[in-house]
């Protein structure tokens, strides 16, 4: 993709957030729109690893424990991207929510 071409930029190569590889300008890397929503069924977090959808969910019950509205409205909901390299993102899209994998391929 062309596009901001031009400007005296400068050549920056992106990193992987998840395992920092580098990726240098022009090869493929992959944004991953992470949204959390506090739903009326429950929580349905798009999490990349174990830790943070604890850290989330630890956060959405300490909300609901006390907090005022405003607060808790803000916590229902959360938006964060992340940079992936191809590697990572097909790590990430195998188990979005790393699971424990079963083991029936075996
Ligand atoms: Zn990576």
């Amino acid at each position: 993709m062309k596009g901001e071409a031009g400007n005296a930029r400068p050549a920056m190569s992106k990193l992987c957030d998840k395992c920092g590889k580098e990726m240098p300008d022009g090869s493929i890397a992959y944004e991953v729109r992470i949204q959390v929503y506090a739903d009326f069924d429950g929580v349905i977090p798009q999490i990349e690893t174990a830790e943070e959808l604890e850290a989330r969910l630890n956060e959405l019950v300490a909300a609901m424990d006390g907090a005022d509205p405003d607060e808790l409205m803000r916590d229902v909901f959360h938006e964060e991207r992340h940079l992936l390299c191809p590697g990572c993102r097909e790590r990430y899209l195998a188990n979005p929510l790393n699971l424990p994998l079963p083991d029936t391929h075996r």
